[in-house]
């Protein structure tokens, strides 16, 4: 995902703040890390530029 991403981007369970988390990264892309809501602790994950925001309740 790119980094301009973070403006739009909020939890998608409490509309919170989203805090990211970088492993990897190419230009302004990220394509391995994370992302943390500090308001409900709901930890999503980056994998391969793809961020996964389902919230946890509703994943697999
Ligand atoms: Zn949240």
């Amino acid at each position: 995902m790119k980094k301009e991403l973070m403006d739009i981007l909020v939890c998608p369970v409490c509309k919170g703040e989203l805090e990211l988390k970088v492993e990897e990264e190419n230009g302004q892309e990220i394509v391995t890390g994370s992302l943390y809501c500090r308001k409900c602790e709901a930890l999503y994950p980056i994998r391969e530029t793809i961020p996964g925001l389902l919230p946890p309740d509703k994943r697999p």
